[in-house]
């Protein structure tokens, strides 16, 4: 009788141990953050980023050995769709049974100045990430039906933080509406847009390439003609060509995050954001 519960318990645990984890992994630093809210506090859920990428956004990423390791792990991928992944096809050849999860789907994007792409940059918008929230709660939903109301729920009070976070962005950059701004990469269109600023031109055309002598002869052309006083640079990606163009027109050059780097913290996204509203606002001596 004793040996009898004593094996009870050892099953038990062994059964525990197995089927505890469902694993999640997100492409990137946002989805990562965005993910992590979604499944906070859910026993037997866990989340991890693909290998830390040292690249700033995904453009142009493919796959490490790391990152087949932890496909093959997976239960579920949540990506920032778009056309931001492009080494799905190999994702898909590696684990054609693993359930993904489009945090994009049904949010219409904007053309890329790179031909034939779309700007994937949606989750830099803080009412599309709410949105991106919610696909990914219904997602997981979906692939780990046991803790659906859990999602749901934790995706309900992101959201609202989102909604906050958003309300106290418009508020701060209400006085910039319609202020014409140069960023490094077209990361930032759907911020701005959202908030009534205009990016009028980017630094680089690929993020990840060096501007050429051409594109940086013509951004400071721009910089002349709509006589823009401030560059904004990222944190992910060099300086060089900012300080170029900066030394040649005048402009003053400060930093704007992308949120595809920071602390791995929950409230890493809604930081960042406010810490980019205050740049903006010191930007144009506010
Ligand atoms: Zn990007």
């Amino acid at each position: 009788m004793k040996r009898g519960i004593a094996v009870f318990f050892v099953l038990c645990l062994l059964a525990a141990a197995g089927m505890a984890d469902f694993k999640v992994l997100t492409t990137f630093y946002p989805m990562y953050i965005l993910t992590q809210n979604v499944t906070e506090g859910i026993d037997g859920v866990s989340v991890s980023n693909m290998a830390e990428q040292t690249v700033g956004c995904l453009h142009d990423y493919s796959l490490q050995t790391q990152d087949m390791v932890s496909l093959e792990q997976a239960d579920a991928l949540v990506i920032n769709g778009g056309g931001m992944e492009q080494f799905m096809e190999r994702v898909l050849s590696i684990r054609s049974d693993l359930p993904i999860i489009d945090a994009s789907q049904g949010i219409e994007m904007e053309p890329s100045i790179e031909e034939g792409m779309l700007n994937a940059h949606v989750w830099m918008d803080p009412e599309m990430a709410a949105v991106q929230v919610r696909n990914i709660a219904e997602g997981l939903a979906a692939a780990d039906d046991m803790h659906a109301d859990q999602y749901r729920a934790n995706a309900e009070a992101y959201e609202a933080r989102l909604a906050a976070l958003s309300a106290s962005l418009a508020e701060q950059l209400s006085p910039l509406s319609g202020t014409r701004i140069i960023t490094f990469h077209e990361a930032f269109n759907y911020f701005a847009e959202r908030y009534g600023m205009v990016v009028a031109g980017v630094i680089a055309n690929e993020p990840g390439e060096e501007p050429s002598t051409r594109d940086i002869a013509d951004t400071c052309d721009l910089v002349r003609s709509l006589d823009i006083r401030t560059l904004f640079v990222e944190p992910q990606y060099p300086q060089t060509a900012a300080e170029i163009i900066a030394r040649e027109t005048g402009a003053s050059i400060y930093t704007l995050d992308p949120c595809v780097s920071g602390t791995g913290m929950p409230d890493s996204y809604e930081q960042i954001q406010l810490e980019n509203a205050r740049v903006l606002r010191e930007a144009f001596g506010l």
